[in-house]
């Protein structure tokens, strides 16, 4: 789909994937002004196929666009280019209870200029590719890197809009985190450096032992996961306490050595639910309790995917039935 100022979105289109032609100025290349979302649909257990919460998408969608000077592409939009890519692409939908068709909506500037404004011309698309399980031979709990050198976002930027630019200046970060012999990189907030935003890609919570859950705020410095989102919900449902709070890498370490702290996860569309291992700073490493997967951890991650897989009742109507 096309968009020009004062014509709006206009000219939607399948067509099979091949090359897209770019003017070496057209604007992304230089400024990125760039959004995208990232969902899956899947096989039901009846055999049906759905998408989890694309509602959330187009509205996150929205708001990313509207953080980055954007034009917004309506919800009722990008819903339907989402269910027409599937029904063109099902054959493509693993069949297995692991697989299923990740979908990547985006838009970025194709305005072919080099001042440094909002672009009046943008191209939006989806693409669609077969993914299997994110972990294959069972679930392994990730291990993370707390870094001391960068901060994902501060307080003002980017760090609640999905935009491609706060990947690419994370990309050193996970760079590091594997040096460090580190799944993923753990990072801290940019005022203090001392409190736990997110992962690089997947949102984090903390199990205590009174049984509630703590996940840091919605500050604007880290992404709104769905998955978050939908976690609070299922918790909650189940009788957890859940506290939007700060966490620090001093709580979780002394948490984690007290038993206070019971276990810890991270989420997101990819991974679902996966426990976090081990966690790597400038100060040692520690686990929370043995660094397996906690009960209350492996409990949420089951029922998020029974709802998701149609296998258990969906009570907050999350499932978005395609064919
Ligand atoms: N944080 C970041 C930085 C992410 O890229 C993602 C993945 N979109 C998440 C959190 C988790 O978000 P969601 O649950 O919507 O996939």
């Amino acid at each position: 789909v096309r968009y020009a100022d004062g014509k709006g979105w206009y000219d939607a289109r399948v067509e099979p994937r091949a090359p897209i032609p770019m003017d070496p100025a057209a604007a992304v290349l230089h400024y990125a002004q760039e959004i995208f979302e990232g969902l899956k649909a899947y096989k039901m257990a009846d055999g049906g196929v759905a998408m989890f919460r694309p509602d959330a998408n187009a509205l996150r969608f929205v708001k990313s666009a509207e953080r980055m000077a954007m034009p917004p592409l309506a919800p009722a939009a990008f819903l339907q280019s989402l269910r027409e890519i599937i029904r063109i692409d099902q054959d493509w939908i693993p069949q297995s209870d692991e697989g299923s068709l990740y979908l990547r909506p985006y838009a970025f500037a194709s305005e072919v200029f080099l001042g440094v404004r909002p672009a009046l011309e943008y191209l939006y698309l989806v693409i669609a590719s077969p993914v299997g399980a994110y972990f294959s031979g069972g679930i392994k709990p990730v291990s993370v890197w707390a870094t001391p050198d960068y901060t994902r976002a501060a307080p003002g930027g980017t760090g609640a809009a999905k935009c491609g630019g706060n990947y690419a200046a994370g990309l050193s970060a996970q760079a590091d985190a594997i040096e460090h012999g580190c799944d993923q990189v753990v990072y801290l907030d940019a005022v203090e450096r001392k409190y736990v935003d997110e992962l690089g890609g997947m949102n984090v919570f903390f199990v205590l032992d009174d049984g509630s859950l703590a996940t840091p705020p919605l500050t604007g410095t880290i992404l709104p996961g769905i998955t978050r989102d939908s976690v609070i919900k299922l918790a909650e449902r189940a009788g957890h306490q859940v506290v939007e709070r700060p966490v620090s890498l001093d709580e979780w370490r002394e948490g984690a050595a007290s038993g206070r702290i019971r276990e810890a996860f991270a989420c997101g569309t990819a991974a679902v639910i996966t426990p976090i291992g081990t966690i790597k700073s400038l100060d040692g490493e520690f686990t929370v309790a043995d660094g397996g997967s906690g009960e209350v951890t492996m409990a949420l991650r089951k029922q998020l995917v029974d709802i998701q897989r149609g296998r258990a009742a969906d009570p907050f109507g999350w499932v978005h039935r395609v064919l």
